[in-house]
């Protein structure tokens, strides 16, 4: 018997309005005090009027178009009643039979997984009010900070396409990037920007993957994950503890409500999950209801390149490897960074003489050639230095025209790796230019043959013992000996010369 897993989200993401999501308080920042943010409506006080913050609907809808949804034509909010201290309303502003959005899809990769790709359905968004927060305090007592009631927040709920706790997390991911795209959220985990519940259940398969047993059993909902290795630990989990009840022949009878407990690394019973029906919802009275057909007609068309897009443009356009235009576009601000890079590179390219004759495959080869030094300097050698001095890259000093300048030096071998390095890092000091630095540091590539010739000789004779096996045949040992120049020379020699003047000296017949 085999069991596949079949896994559902429920996604929170709080959205970057200024306002809270039904009066003008500004919205939840963490970096204040405790109930500073805070007015009648937001506290629940009898009598009072919630207005919809107009940002927060634009940004619903945002959400909703970029994952591919059918916006409304008409939706409204509704009150979800229940009672717990960090409401004080005793119900929440929600959206239950009209969301904004529904029937909606977004696309993942899973690179090496049982399956590549997937198309995730999305079932619905809809907009709704942040509860407050509760601190448990060890004495016993429970505060609650008020500032978060009352924040924005859009839910998503997928349809359980998910077959893995690793699927659940790429999309996750690329969820918190499309937020980040669109402008609606920084929907950091770790600051509760985004927070997920997770539905699991198992399906048995026979050995020869027939279906045993019905499409859907049973569900666990995980509440309230807020890291992404909390999502992929718990449905792990849970698979374990599901398939385990499954082989005593006990499986889950009805659906549960479990909390993630991290430190022992487990899940554990919670309430029982109440009914829609324990909710009461019933249309919000104070709202009027939502006509959303022109607003989505108009943000249809300022929906910003989203990432999976920007993506496969990146590996086409400029000749990325797929694999690092991914972790190009990561960040949106080093993808506008690469993309200003590529425009001043291919000005320059396109100027070369020697480019005039090339097309087709020639000019994709070099345009290549140039993206693998773009993304090596970029990803690998930029990027430590940046992280090594924690430096963001929207505070870097280094311009796009600068690195792209910086590029063409080493693309045209004017500067090698080890100049190279020592450049970059100046450029990160101060901003300069790379033709300055260079010639102020004399770190240009030593390719004066006489001085060379002298660093040569020199080897030559600081190394009788080498160059005597090779002459003897240890032909191998001429790597060890351009080393030895590169070295001295502190590495600005061009190794192709080294070689040259090396095997003039070595092997003098070479000459002749
Ligand atoms: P509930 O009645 O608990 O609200 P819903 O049908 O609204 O359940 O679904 C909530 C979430 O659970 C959705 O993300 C959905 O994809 C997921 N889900 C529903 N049924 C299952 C199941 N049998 N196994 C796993 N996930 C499920
Ligand atoms: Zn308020
Ligand atoms: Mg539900």
């Amino acid at each position: 018997m085999m069991y596949e897993p079949v896994i559902g989200l429920e996604i929170h993401i709080q959205l970057k309005t200024k306002s809270k999501m039904f009066c003008g308080c500004r919205a939840h920042d963490s970096a204040i005090s405790p109930n500073t943010h805070v007015c009648p409506i937001c506290l629940g006080h009898p009598g009072v009027l919630p207005v919809p913050n107009e940002q927060a609907i634009r940004y619903g809808v945002l959400v909703g178009l970029a994952l591919n949804c059918q916006i409304a034509n008409h939706s409204k909010f509704d009150r979800k009643n229940y009672f717990y201290p960090d409401l004080p309303k005793a119900y929440q502003i929600s959206q239950f039979d009209l969301p904004i959005a529904e029937k909606g899809h977004l696309d993942i990769e899973i690179p090496g997984g049982e399956r590549e790709a997937a198309r995730i359905g999305i079932t619905r968004a809809h907009l709704e009010e942040d509860a407050a927060k509760s601190f448990h305090h060890e004495d016993g007592n429970t505060f609650v900070d008020f500032n978060r009631g009352g924040t924005p927040l859009v839910e998503i709920v997928t349809e359980p396409d998910f077959r893995s706790p690793r699927e659940a997390n790429i999309f996750l991911h690329e969820l918190r990037l499309i937020a980040r795209y669109l402008g609606v959220s920084d929907a950091d985990m770790e600051k509760g920007h985004l927070r997920c519940d997770a539905n699991i259940s198992l399906r048995r398969y026979d050995d020869k993957g027939n279906l045993v047993g019905p499409h859907f059993n049973p569900k666990t909902e995980v509440k309230n994950l807020n890291s992404f290795k909390h999502v992929e630990r718990a449905l792990e989990h849970e698979i374990q503890r599901q398939t385990k009840l499954w082989e005593a022949d006990t499986p889950p009878l009805t659906s549960t409500t479990r909390g993630w407990n991290d430190a022992k690394g487990v899940t554990e019973d919670q309430r029982s999950k109440e009914d829609a029906a324990d909710y009461r919802y019933f249309p919000e009275p104070d709202i009027p209801p939502l006509k959303l057909k022109d607003l989505a007609d108009e943000l249809r068309s300022q929906i910003p390149e989203l990432p999976a897009a920007r993506r496969a443009r990146f590996a086409s356009e400029y000749k990325l490897k797929p694999s690092d235009a991914k972790q190009i576009c990561e960040d949106p601000a080093l993808a506008d960074f690469v993309e200003h890079v590529f425009s001043e590179l291919h000005a320059w390219m396109n100027a070369l003489p020697e480019m005039d004759e090339l097309a087709g495959e020639a000019l994709e080869k070099e345009q290549a050639k140039l993206a693998r030094t773009v993304s090596g300097w970029l990803l690998s050698k930029l990027g430590g230095l940046l992280s090594e001095r924690s430096i963001d890259i929207r505070i870097m000093k280094i311009t796009p025209e600068n690195f792209a300048e910086f590029i063409t030096l080493i693309a045209t071998h004017k500067l090698n790796n080890a100049g190279g390095l020592k450049v970059l890092s100046a450029m990160l000091d101060d901003g300069s230019d790379p033709s300055h630095i260079m010639e102020d540091q004399q770190l240009g590539r030593m390719d004066d043959e006489g001085a060379l010739s002298e660093i040569v000789s020199r080897v030559v004779e600081e190394y009788p013992a080498e160059v005597a096996r090779y002459r003897a045949g240890e032909k191998q040992l001429l790597k060890f000996l351009i080393g030895m120049v590169m070295k001295a020379s502190e590495g600005t020699a061009d190794a192709a010369m080294a070689q040259n003047l090396l095997l003039v000296l070595l092997e003098p017949e070479i000459d002749n």
